[in-house]
């Protein structure tokens, strides 16, 4: 980031007062006034934006971006997945997006989806759901957060009717399968049904 006093680049002679300005910026039929950040040279006189400044005008204009899209803030989006206690990168891991993605939304450089959006507020809100997405990408046993703990009698599954049976998984695959040679490929007569006394256990 350029500081007063620096060099300017341009002419190699002056030198740079750093300055910000109210910026105003139209995204959805919403208006607003961001800050911009800018240097001016005392001698050529241009003004420049560094790297540095570059990358913190398009970070705020992203923010503003995702406020009017009712998207969380990046801010918002790390205190949820801490929340979660889960590292950028098991983040990604759990709800999808790249290495870096998580590092990218929090510092508001690119908005995540809607569909990331719901995602991370449903495991951040709804108690259980961020448990079984860590549990499901294996990264479990996981924490409850401290809030959810008088939650720990909630359940997805609803109450059973007097004299209902439990819904169980059973394996629908229950006949042995025949094993077969490598040229016989996967064809249908390759496959033998078992003889009913197979399933016989007297
Ligand atoms: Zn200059």
């Amino acid at each position: 980031m350029a500081k007063n006093g620096d060099r300017c680049p341009i002419c190699g002679e002056g030198h740079l007062t750093v300055q910000v300005d109210k910026h105003p910026v139209e995204y959805k039929g919403v208006s607003e006034s961001l800050d911009s950040y800018y240097s001016v040279c005392d001698a050529c006189g241009s003004e420049q934006a560094d790297a540095a400044q570059t990358r913190d005008n398009k970070r705020l204009m992203v923010a503003f971006k995702k406020r009017v899209d009712g998207l969380l803030a990046g801010a918002e989006l790390r205190e949820r997945r801490e929340r979660l206690n889960l590292t950028q990168k098991q983040a990604a891991q759990v709800f999808g997006g790249g290495p870096v993605a998580f590092s990218k939304y929090e510092a508001d450089d690119v908005a995540q989806s809607a569909a990331m959006d719901k995602l991370l507020r449903v495991a951040s809100e709804v108690p259980g759901a961020g448990a079984w997405l860590i549990r499901k990408a294996g990264l479990g046993p996981a924490v409850a957060p401290v809030e959810w703990k008088d939650a720990s009698n909630w359940s997805p599954q609803r109450e059973r009717e007097p004299g209902e049976r439990p819904v169980e998984l059973r394996n629908v695959v229950d006949f042995p399968l025949q094993p077969q040679d490598a040229s016989s490929g996967y064809q249908s007569s390759g496959w033998k049904t078992p003889a009913p006394e197979a399933f016989s256990h007297g």
